[in-house]
């Protein structure tokens, strides 16, 4: 994958493919973690010589929504970067090429959500070359958006001298470092509610790591593969199965997959829901399993202290609800002060981080959920191997 290093762009127009994917309140900018994680790749590049153009998405638009303008991101950015930041009103043609033409050394102009033009998704070829002639280079450094061959992610590269920003060489050489040559005992922690989307994860896992803990609704479809009652958790019916074969891998590879001994039930997903402690895993008709128990927690910690590498997605349970958040607090807790290498991917447990203040005292917090597993599961993801 070629670098930052690999590239001239002293007096140069930079395409920068940047994950400004980020929420919105009240035509305002909620949380600007994932503009912050540009800034480097951003600074390095303005330090350089390069004039930017700065091209992302923005939710899912059908119809050019004016809610989801680039605009508030553009006011953040200005902030963030301490420049004024020059905004397209759309994201080619004639007008927004003559402004970047126009750009200086140092000056940034932020495009419009490239999701507006419906060639971004589909790679459409005439859309890759209309942002490609605006600038003399492309770097991406969408991390979050590397897994799908978009025009803005992969037709581009294929026009112009490219390479990855730095934030996503720093995403893909440390989980590429947790599969090739982590510091053992390598534990991964995988919880959350997507059984489905994680199985696969789960599955490349149990070649690679020593320890494998289960929490958060992922452990009820191996409950039930293994006959216990479930209740009314969240069980996917489809998760039942992978699960069954998952235990039947560990049994061959010697990966420890363990899951939960006890658990905090409730009657229904709510914060004011009736709560109690189960020791044991049988969950009673009429409950649901809403957090792993103390007993669980505390066995998860001491194996997260022990590692040399952890890999934390999905929390252990569900942590937006107060009564029901202690087994993801002491996973946070644990994954915070662990002295190995400690990487974190996946919304919520990045939320669930930020909750209990421990954001920054992980190795690495992933800005790509999708992306970090796809790549962990050892598929190809079509924006980086376009950067070789
Ligand atoms: P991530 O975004 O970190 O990959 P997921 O999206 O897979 O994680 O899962 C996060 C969600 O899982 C949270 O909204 C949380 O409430 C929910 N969750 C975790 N444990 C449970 C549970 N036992 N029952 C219901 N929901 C759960
Ligand atoms: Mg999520």
């Amino acid at each position: 994958m070629r670098t930052l290093d690999d590239l001239d762009v002293d007096g140069r127009r930079v395409l920068v493919r940047v994950d400004f994917n980020v929420p919105l309140k009240d035509g305002a900018v909620a949380d600007d973690t994932r503009i912050r994680a540009a800034l480097p790749t951003l600074n390095e590049l303005r330090e350089r010589g390069a004039a930017l153009i700065l091209v992302s998405h923005l939710g899912r638009p059908k119809d050019r929504e004016p809610e989801l303008s680039m605009r508030p991101v553009g006011e953040r950015l200005s902030e963030l970067l301490g420049v004024p930041v020059q905004q397209a009103s759309g994201v080619v043609g004639d007008g927004v090429t003559q402004m970047a033409h126009q750009l200086s050394p140092g000056e940034v102009l932020l495009l419009e959500n490239v999701r507006y033009e419906p060639g971004e998704t589909k790679n459409d070829a005439v859309l890759a070359a209309g942002l490609a002639a605006l600038a003399d280079v492309y770097v991406n450094d969408a991390f979050g958006a590397a897994h799908r061959a978009h025009a803005s992610t992969e037709g581009v590269a294929q026009r112009l001298p490219h390479a990855a920003g730095r934030l996503l060489e720093r995403e893909v050489t440390t989980l590429n470092g947790i599969l090739k040559n982590p510091a053992k005992p390598l534990v991964a922690v995988v919880g959350g509610a997507k059984v489905t989307d994680k199985v696969a994860v789960i599955d490349r896992f149990l070649e690679v790591a020593d320890t494998i803990l289960i929490g958060g609704a992922m452990c009820f479809p191996f409950f039930k593969a293994q006959g216990h009652a479930v209740g009314d958790s969240l069980c996917e019916e489809e998760g039942i199965e992978p699960a069954r074969e998952a235990l039947a891998k560990a049994a061959q590879t010697g990966a420890r997959l363990e899951l939960p001994t006890d658990l905090v039930l409730g009657d229904r997903f709510a914060a004011d829901a009736q709560r109690k402690e189960l020791d044991g895993v049988d969950v009673p008709a009429g409950w649901m399993g809403l957090d792993v128990g103390a007993k669980t927690a505390n066995r998860y910690a001491e194996e997260i202290a022990k590692a040399g590498t952890v890999f934390w997605n999905g929390p252990m349970g569900a942590f937006e609800l107060e009564p029901f958040a202690a087994g993801t607090r002491a996973v946070a807790e644990a994954v915070a002060a662990a002295p190995g290498t400690t990487v974190v991917g996946g919304g919520d447990s990045a939320a669930a981080l930020q909750q209990f203040g421990l954001a920054d005292q992980v190795t690495h917090l992933s800005t790509g959920g999708g992306a970090s597993l796809e790549l962990l599961e050892g598929k190809r993801l079509p924006g980086v191997e376009a950067l070789s």
